[in-house]
């Protein structure tokens, strides 16, 4: 048996009752073979046995009184899974489903994500079972105050610095600085995705689906497409959703359908942007309410939302989102190419029949890099106290795109799987760590 299956099998058996941190091994460890074969001083030194495993987890009570004086208690967590490049660095996420094997799926992930910006941050991930839908902004802010109180000795500008994910956008980054600077008596740059008036990037908010637009259309592009005039189906309502649809409209192509959690709008003529964001970043509503802006929209509740015809698809809302019959359906339907905004949305098979169909697929590792690689620049020009300007920090997060473009299409062409970007970026990511790890000694 191989070394990476060797590893795989051991770490199925030693992290039990973890789905969507097997299913992020599953996908990340066999495609690292060909390089490790090439290079086998990384078996030697057991990088493998030892990347996989998170160099601290911290899991602690988050206590709080809701609106009606009753006590509520959630889990928080905070895995810190590698600082071999940089310090650690990786989002919160507030959702119910967040247990262990989320956050170490996604802390993993991110290792390779990072690595792949180019800029020095390691891996991490957090977050709690709090869920903010529904709760008034006093709740949120005792929930975000208790969550900081413990996580406040976990992390600081040099070790591990935070940022936003599912649940947790400029609201709650507000409420966690201000609870963090009272602690510490500092005022840093410990978290990323801050208010514009403290400390926060332009362009920080847009990143992450700005950025997954510009890698798309650089891979379209070198495969002499473009994204202009071509369908669009973007999933989610959320962050990565909204200026994802915005990017590939102002680009040229036609965004018709977005989600949430209860349903999806097909819109013919071309979402309203505008009208999603009033929707969902000013009254925090539900994508179903965008039929009252568009009549002619039509709102369908559940799932379905890859049986819609497109030419691009952009799974933009949560892992797993997307199973082998959607991916069936979206190529049936003529879909030439898929970016994950989303960490993981594809499953395994999905993403294996868009290989096996020669449909474009940049994996989240690679795709939504923009969004950690735009808090990185926020760090940088908070430990400048300096401020970049808009355009600035959007031409600095364009060029990284392309980059990351070109070096998970190289690593994937050098590994002798050209056009498997899965392999590509995989690969790309894993070397720089790698290097470092042989270099740091067994740390
Ligand atoms: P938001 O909370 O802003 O939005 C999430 C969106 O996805 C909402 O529309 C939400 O609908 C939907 N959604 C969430 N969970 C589910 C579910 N179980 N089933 C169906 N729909 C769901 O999060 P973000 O936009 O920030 O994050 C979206 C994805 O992008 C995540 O996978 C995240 O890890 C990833 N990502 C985010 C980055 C960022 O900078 N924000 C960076 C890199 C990756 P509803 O409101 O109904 O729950």
């Amino acid at each position: 048996m191989s070394y990476t299956l060797k590893v795989l099998e051991k770490a199925i058996l030693k992290n039990p009752n973890e789905p969507e941190f097997h299913q992020a091994l599953t996908e990340v460890l066999p495609t690292l073979q060909p390089y490790i074969d090439a290079n086998p001083e990384i078996e030697k030194a057991g990088i493998l046995e030892r990347l996989i495993e998170p160099e601290r987890t911290v899991i602690f009570r988050v206590p709080w009184v809701d609106d009606k004086g009753r006590v509520r208690v959630n889990k928080g967590y905070r895995v810190q899974f590698s600082s071999a490049i940089g310090p650690y660095k990786g989002g919160l996420r507030f959702h119910p489903s967040v247990c262990l094997s989320i956050v170490k799926f996604l802390g993993f992930e991110q290792i390779f994500k990072n690595s792949l910006t180019g800029l020095p941050i390691g891996g991490g991930k957090g977050g709690s079972d709090f869920d903010p839908k529904g709760k008034s902004s006093r709740e949120v802010m005792a929930f975000c105050q208790s969550f900081m109180t413990e996580l406040h000795r976990h992390i600081n500008e040099n070790t591990d610095i935070p940022a936003g994910d599912i649940g947790v956008g400029g609201r709650e980054i507000g409420y966690m600085y201000g609870q963090y600077k009272r602690l510490a008596n500092s005022f840093d740059g410990v978290l990323t995705g801050k208010g514009q008036s403290y400390g926060g990037s332009f362009v920080r908010t847009e990143a992450t689906g700005y950025g997954l637009v510009y890698l798309v259309c650089e891979m379209l592009h070198q495969h002499d497409n473009s994204i202009e005039n071509k369908t669009v189906v973007v999933s989610g309502s959320g962050n990565v959703a909204i200026y994802a649809a915005q990017k590939a409209a102002q680009l040229g192509g036609k965004v018709v359908a977005l989600s949430d959690s209860g349903g999806f709008i097909y819109d013919k003529d071309g979402v309203d942007i505008e009208a999603v964001k009033e929707i969902k970043e000013v009254k925090r509503g539900r994508i179903s309410e965008y039929v009252n802006y568009r009549p002619k929209a039509v709102y369908t509740e559940g799932k379905g939302i890859w049986s819609i015809k497109c030419d691009i698809a952009l799974p933009c809302a949560t892992q797993n989102e997307l199973n082998a019959d959607d991916a069936k359906e979206l190529i049936k339907n003529g879909c030439i190419a898929v970016g994950e905004g989303a960490n993981m949305p594809a499953t395994l098979e999905a993403a294996e029949i868009f290989l096996k169909n020669g449909v474009l697929f940049a994996p989240g590792k690679a795709a939504n890099a923009g969004g950690v690689a735009t808090s990185a620049l926020e760090m940088s020009q908070n430990a400048m106290r300096l401020e970049w300007s808009f355009l600035e920090v959007d031409h600095k997060l364009h060029d990284i795109m392309v980059n990351i473009y070109n070096s998970i299409s190289e690593a994937a062409e050098e590994s002798g799987q050209k056009g498997n970007y899965i392999a590509g970026a995989n690969i790309a990511g894993f070397k720089k760590v790698a290097s470092a790890m042989l270099q740091q000694g067994v740390v």
